[in-house]
């Protein structure tokens, strides 16, 4: 099993964790509210863990156009 970053705009894959090297506590997810976690992390049917976050480029896009900001970041 692994934990898995992803970017929710582009889908580009950021980082990978196996449930060995980090535990959800040392990623902070454990501090989320339930709602919040229902809406970043979601479970893949192999038992992998997906944590969809934004990329720095598409964050930085996002900051140059805002307008582009149709869903807000639920981390900020
Ligand atoms: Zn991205």
């Amino acid at each position: 099993m692994s934990i898995r970053y992803s970017c929710r705009c582009c889908g580009m894959q950021i980082a990978e964790f196996t449930d060995s090297q980090v535990t959800e506590a040392q990623l902070g997810l454990d501090s989320l509210t339930a709602e919040e976690r229902a809406l970043i992390i979601s479970k893949e049917q192999n038992g992998d863990t997906v944590v969809s976050i934004m990329c720095d480029y598409c964050r930085e896009a996002l900051m140059t156009h805002p307008e582009l900001s149709i869903v807000g970041n639920p981390l900020q």
